[in-house]
């Protein structure tokens, strides 16, 4: 599940609020708790002002009774009396002036046994024994209040006679005047109250005297049915009653009792309340209002940071796409009155995108270097293979847009390895070079030249109306290399073998077209380099076979599919058999046996013929030996060589092994050689023949007629026959120009005092012709058939030794 998301200036923000909203509460709290502490403690020092107040009023009024009550026995001069008789009836009549002036109730007397001397209408109060009992005792004046259905102040004054008896004057007086003080000096209502629980345990107030009846008796029914008295009484009560807020202060007017009788002390005080709520309301507003403010201000603050941040966050994928200008247009921050964090960030952001733009640019700068030295050749500084890949793709496609033909010519210099080795590299580059130079001279802006690879180039018609235009242009390829090249001194002549390709296909594949205009060149390659060849559907067919061919020919080797066929040769002169010609036969698994015109230039493009060569010379020697051995000392035996072969330096000294193998001397044979092996390579092949020569080989020269080596070369060569063609052999009884050819070759082979051999005679009237001509040897259909091996030494037996052969067939 994707986390939700949630701002960072919305995480901060609760984060302060809560700090802030924490913060408020325990300030706010605390100056609550200090305003009602504050309120509590003043109502304390109300009540103990009360209490004071109280205690004072009390004492004033006993003392100025007392004061009165003192003045009156000495005006009595009790001292002087005997007893207390007279005092006693004199009292009834203190009475009305003590009630007007002190509230007192009620008056009495006691004898010294507590008897009772005077006593006024009103009934005694309850504890009136006691406080005379403890007047009696202690000698002295004592107050006392006691409560029952009201309250009252008890005063007595012990009295003395003449004779020392002790008698006590109690006077009890009414509270109301105290209260009526205590209402007046504190301006606070005032009652005293009796407190009592009922049989269900509830809290019961008898109200005995209040100064606002009506008022107390209205806050009696908003009293709580159920409350702490124990705590009202040590605290106090407040009640409301009509939007007034009252403080209750409750004070124990009878400690040494039971405490039942209670002063209670009213105070509005809905003023000091609403000033209080006021002040509550004033300081949650306050704090309110703070939160508030620091809310909006943190707001501000957090927004414009991620306002910042966001902006940043958005600016950066540009970074990415290398829009380092528009990058750096959207990262830059609005100027703030202070710097912080993200400033030095955003300016770490400005300094990278610079950074990065600079490495971005170097980056493109070496690209371009690398796509340089990856697209362009170093030497002729030509595009390269890479380039011609490329530049092929983008000409085909474009086909799709504009039709036509994208056309290529394949090149490929003739025998460059053997001027490459002959002369110095350095000499070959400044021919690539200049071949280069040309190229580039003849084609159009528009075409591609390329080296493909070593002395390989290519030139790309990158869209043409016509292929014809490609055969053109490969025509006047051709023609640049008419002119020699002179890349140091001296003049260094070089050909070209061009294949030719062409596409209307937009889909073609540019590694197809470049296989099609190689395969046309190997063409050109095979058919005499120095031309040009068309890419036909042919040449694929061609390459398939001739790649099947040579993967049957691997096997035929190894598995000794291979076999000689020996054709006689006999000498004119002498009626007689000279020797055998061995020729190469192929006994294929499925297509029977196969000539060599169909194979050796497979074997020799395959580099096999090394091997076969070497195969055959040694089957040769196996024959040769067994003809020795049926009677035939003196035969020569035929063995064709392929140009390959003089290119294997070992060649003389492998051939001198296998000769000692069979103790057979290298007179035994006569080695063939086409005109065009001598010609290939010349300088390897001479030497080779000279040194073949001086083993004691002797050399014919193959097929003579068909190449283009003139008669003279042949003197500096180590040959001593001449074999003509069997085409002109064949056809000289027709046709008069090859008539004359076989006249002349023999004509002038004897003048260099060579010999010469007729191959292809097919008939007596060749035979009787050649040997008009006065032809050394003669080798053909009509003589004999190629022998396959099996039969050679039959015919050997019952022909050649027997004298049958070739007698009878001789004129
Ligand atoms: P080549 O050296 O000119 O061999 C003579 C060819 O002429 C042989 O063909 C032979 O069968 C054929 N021939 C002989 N008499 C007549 C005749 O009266 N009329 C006609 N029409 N043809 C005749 P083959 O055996 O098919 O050999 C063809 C070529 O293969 C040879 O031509 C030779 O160049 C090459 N070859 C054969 N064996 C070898 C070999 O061992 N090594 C090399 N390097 N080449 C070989
Ligand atoms: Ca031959
Ligand atoms: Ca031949």
């Amino acid at each position: 599940m994707m986390p939700r998301y949630l701002s960072l200036s919305w995480k901060i923000l609760l984060l302060m609020l809560s700090m802030l909203l924490l913060l408020l509460l325990w300030f706010t709290g605390l100056s609550l708790l200090h305003m009602n502490e504050q309120f509590n403690r003043q109502q304390a020092q109300r009540k103990a002002q009360g209490q004071q107040y109280f205690e004072f009023y009390n004492q004033s009024s006993a003392q100025q009774l007392l004061t009165w009550l003192q003045t009156h026995v000495e005006l009595q001069q009790l001292h002087l009396a005997d007893d207390f008789d007279q005092f006693a009836t004199g009292l009834a009549t203190q009475l009305e002036p003590l009630q007007q002036n002190f509230a007192v109730r009620q008056l009495s007397l006691f004898g010294p046994q507590q008897q009772l001397l005077y006593r006024s209408n009103a009934a005694l109060p309850g504890n009136s024994n006691d406080i005379v009992a403890r007047t009696l005792a202690e000698h002295s004046p004592q107050t006392l209040i006691s409560c029952d259905v009201q309250c009252d102040k008890l005063l007595t004054l012990p009295l003395l006679d003449r004779h020392g008896e002790v008698a006590v004057l109690l006077a009890t007086t009414d509270m109301t005047e105290v209260l009526f003080n205590l209402h007046q000096a504190l301006g606070v209502e005032v009652a005293i109250l009796r407190d009592s629980t009922d049989n269900n345990g509830l809290q019961r107030f008898t109200l005995l005297q209040a100064s606002d009846h009506q008022l107390l008796q209205q806050l009696y029914q908003v009293l709580p049915a159920q409350f702490d008295m124990a705590q009202a009484r040590r605290d106090g009560l407040v009640l409301t009653l009509q939007q007034h807020s009252y403080y209750l202060h409750f004070i124990t007017l009878d400690p040494a009792g039971n405490g039942s009788h209670l002063l209670l002390m009213l105070e509005d005080v809905s003023a000091a309340v609403t000033e209080n709520r006021r002040y509550q309301r004033r300081i949650i507003a306050v704090a309110g209002g703070c939160f508030l403010a620091l809310l909006l201000l943190i707001t501000l603050v957090t927004r414009r940071i991620s306002r910042r941040i966001l902006q940043l966050a958005r600016a950066l994928p540009l970074l990415a796409q290398r829009r380092y200008a528009a990058f750096r247009q959207q990262s830059t921050l609005q100027p703030g009155l202070l710097q912080d964090e993200l400033t030095t960030f955003a300016d770490s952001v400005l300094t990278l995108s610079h950074e990065l733009e600079t490495l971005d640019q170097q980056l493109q700068e070496n690209t371009t270097n690398l796509q340089k030295m990856a697209m362009f050749d170093q030497l002729t500084g030509l595009a390269n293979r890479n380039m011609l890949q490329y530049q092929l793709n983008l000409a085909l496609a474009g086909l799709q847009h504009q039709p036509g033909y994208v056309g290529l010519l394949f090149l490929d210099l003739d025998n460059f390895k053997d001027i490459n080795n002959s002369r110095s590299h350095a000499v070959g580059d400044l021919l690539l070079i200049e071949t280069a130079q040309r190229l580039k001279s003849l084609a159009q802006p528009s075409d591609v030249v390329c080296r493909f690879g070593g002395d390989e180039f290519a030139i790309v018609l990158m869209h043409i109306s016509t292929p014809e235009q490609a055969e053109q242009l490969a025509a006047r390829v051709l023609a640049l290399f008419d002119t020699g090249f002179t890349p140091e001194q001296g003049m260094v002549s070089l050909s070209a073998s061009i294949g030719v390709a062409c596409s209307a296909d937009a889909g073609f594949a540019a590694e197809e077209l470049i296989r099609r205009a190689d395969l046309a060149m190997y063409q050109a390659k095979h058919n005499g380099r120095n031309r040009c060849f068309v890419f036909a559907e042919q040449m694929s067919s061609d390459l398939a076979n001739r790649m099947q061919l040579e993967a049957e020919l691997r096997q035929a080797l190894a598995q000794q599919q291979f076999s000689l066929s020996l054709q006689p040769q006999v000498n004119l002169t002498t009626g007689m058999l000279c020797g055998f010609e061995a020729l190469l036969r192929w006994q294929h698994p499925q297509r029977g046996m196969v000539a060599p015109d169909e194979f050796i230039s497979v074997l020799e493009q395959a580099q096999l013929m090394p091997e076969v060569g070497y195969w055959v010379f040694e089957r040769s020697c196996q024959h040769c030996v067994a003809l020795k051995e049926l009677g035939l000392p003196q035969v020569v035996i035929a063995v064709n060589l392929s140009a390959d072969q003089f290119l294997d330096r070992n060649l003389p000294d492998n051939f001198a092994a296998i000769l000692q193998k069979y103790a057979l001397s290298a007179g035994h044979f006569e080695l063939e050689l086409t005109e065009s092996t001598l010609v290939s390579h010349v300088s390897e092949t001479l030497d080779v023949m000279h040194r073949l020569k001086a083993q004691g080989f002797a050399f014919a020269i193959d097929d003579f007629g068909t190449g283009y080596s003139s008669l003279n070369y042949l003197k500096q060569m180590p040959v001593s026959t001449i074999k003509i063609d069997r085409s002109f052999v064949m056809g000289m009884l027709d046709n008069p120009a090859d008539h004359q050819i076989v006249a002349s070759t023999i004509a002038m082979v004897h003048k260099l005092g060579l010999k010469v051999v007729a191959e292809g005679v097919e008939s007596l009237a060749h035979l009787q012709l050649l040997q008009q001509h006065s032809c050394d040897f003669a080798q053909g259909y009509y003589l004999s058939r190629p022998l396959p091996e099996a039969q050679l030494a039959d015919f050997v037996t019952h022909q050649v030794l027997q004298q049958q052969w070739p007698a009878s067939l001789l004129p």
